[in-house]
């Protein structure tokens, strides 16, 4: 496959002549080497997204949108060959790759849909003496930044708005996962996307290749995907030229489950929320508040359908769990999860880290975690659930805000009042309600307070690449 920089629509080594290495998480091995794009690479990025930007902007909707149309077809004819990749850079298990590239195409079709339905207004200003129009045009060059927990779905749920909307862009993929990204270009070359429309640049010193596109005024809006902490440097950044952000942060979901919840219900919601993509998820749920009366019921029965889980490969066909993406990861999560013991958690499965190669991570549930333990505060990303218990609603609300973070919360009740009342007291800009599951390419995905700003999906998600032009008229 193509492992050079995309640039203009041609395939071209780095500047430098530098290539760094991709790593298969599951042995530590190298499987590739991509070229390694630096600033000089990022401002032909640029130079090329900005040549191609009037003439995508003038191409008709419906065009835009049959390419992009054909971007799903082909990426869905592909599905197979591309999970394989995704699981093999990634180390997610494959049936987490085939739902990720479902997932990742479904936006593609989904902007080829709303790429004619950009519309306008028109209506009396109240004084009576002219008319206001509001017409909506594409912002222009944006910059793209994705993190590797969804190689292929963060990428096309950018490329897909911004396309639709008349946009050119350069992404610049997470450099543990950057083949994914490399292979969407060709797909998206070979639907018909024009040269330099799109742009990949995959490099290893992203904090300087992003810096140097913010500081070019050519360049008119960032959309990332990636933690708080980068996002923060990245929201400062665009300051300067004031650039158009999106911001797809850290999550820090909490899960309730209530004394009336279908406990069968929760429990494969529970799963699905904690352990698709093997809890690398910003939707994953991070903390288990369970309502005293049923809480060692749920905490057995989570255990054990999550000692039943097969860890091993992504690649393997009958793995459900694969490894972390890297060694800094499984750190990270070992050390939480011994914070948390240290502190008087117990662990009903898992708990500590497997010898041998590879970066895994045992299935890990955790109960009596300590309130204000840093496996609640802090994003996990990794297969552990740490469960705590309440007596009182008040309590389990006040209990799931207590976060910076605003992504995502679940509950479970069978009170269709006390569902609707939770879910809107919850600070999150998404709620599962009795559904471990809310990712869907026709809605809108975002978080609240410092899980970013902004709307990914549904219509909301192709306003972000359009500006409001207010044009006064008189008739
Ligand atoms: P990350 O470290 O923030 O990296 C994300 C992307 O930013 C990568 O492409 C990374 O490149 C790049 N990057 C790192 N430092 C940068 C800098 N100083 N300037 C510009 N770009 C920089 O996040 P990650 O570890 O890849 O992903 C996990 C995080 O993403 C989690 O916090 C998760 O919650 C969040 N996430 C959020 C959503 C959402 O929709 N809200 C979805 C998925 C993931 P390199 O790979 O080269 O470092």
């Amino acid at each position: 496959m193509e492992t050079e920089l995309f640039i203009g629509g041609k395939w071209v080594p780095a500047s430098s002549g530098k290539r760094f290495d991709v790593l298969d998480p599951a042995t530590g091995d190298v499987i590739a080497t991509v070229a390694d794009g630096d600033e000089s690479d990022a401002i032909a990025s640029v130079d090329a997204a900005a040549a191609a930007g009037a003439a995508w902007a003038a191409t008709a909707p419906r065009v835009r949108g049959e390419v992009l149309r054909k971007a799903w077809e082909l990426m869905t004819e592909r599905a197979d060959e591309l999970a394989k990749l995704v699981s093999l850079e990634n180390g997610k298990a494959l049936v987490d790759a085939k739902g990720e590239v479902a997932y990742a195409a479904e936006f593609f079709r989904w902007f080829a849909e709303e790429a004619v339905r950009i519309d306008g207004l028109v209506k009396n200003a109240p004084s009576g003496a002219n008319r206001i129009l509001v017409v909506h045009q594409p912002v222009g060059v944006c910059v793209l930044v994705t993190p590797w927990n969804f190689p292929a779905a963060m990428a096309t749920r950018k490329i897909g708005p911004a396309l639709a909307a008349g946009c050119t862009v350069v992404l610049k993929p997470a450099s543990d996962t950057p083949l994914t990204a490399l292979a969407m270009a060709g797909i998206l070359a070979e639907a018909g996307v024009p040269e330099g429309v799109v742009n990949v640049l995959p490099s290893r010193s992203s904090g300087k290749v992003v810096s140097a596109m913010l500081k070019d005024p050519r360049v008119r809006k960032i959309s990332f995907t990636g933690s708080t902490e980068v996002g923060r440097i990245l929201l400062a950044q665009a300051a300067e030229n004031v650039v158009n952000t999106s911001m797809e942060l850290g999550g820090n979901a909490p899960f309730l489950v209530f004394a009336d919840a279908d406990l069968d219900a929760a429990i494969e919601g529970a799963m699905i929320a904690k352990m698709r993509n093997g809890g690398e998820a910003c939707t994953a749920a991070n903390r288990f508040y369970v309502e005293e009366p049923v809480a060692a019921e749920f905490s057995r029965r989570l255990s054990e359908r999550m000692s039943a889980l097969v860890v091993g490969p992504g690649t393997e066909e009958k793995t459900q769990v694969g490894p972390l993406v890297n060694e800094e990861t499984v750190a990270k999560v070992d050390g939480l999860v011994r914070g948390a013991l240290d502190e008087g958690a117990s662990a009903t499965i898992g708990g500590s880290r497997p010898s041998g190669q590879g970066f895994y991570y045992p299935p890990t549930v955790l109960t009596g975690v300590a309130p204000g333990s840093a496996i609640l505060r802090e994003e996990i990303f990794g297969p552990v659930a740490p469960i705590v218990t309440f007596t009182d609603e008040a309590d389990a609300v006040r209990m799931a805000n207590d976060t910076e973070f605003g992504l995502v919360a679940y509950l479970y009740t069978a009170d269709l009042a006390r569902g609707l009342r939770v879910g809107e007291a919850l600070e999150a800009g998404m709620v599962g309600l009795n559904r471990g599951l809310v990712s869907d390419p026709a809605a809108p995905f975002g978080g609240v307070k410092q899980s970013g700003i902004g709307r990914e999906g549904g219509h909301e998600g192709l306003l972000e690449y359009l500006e409001s032009k207010y044009i006064a008229v008189n008739w």
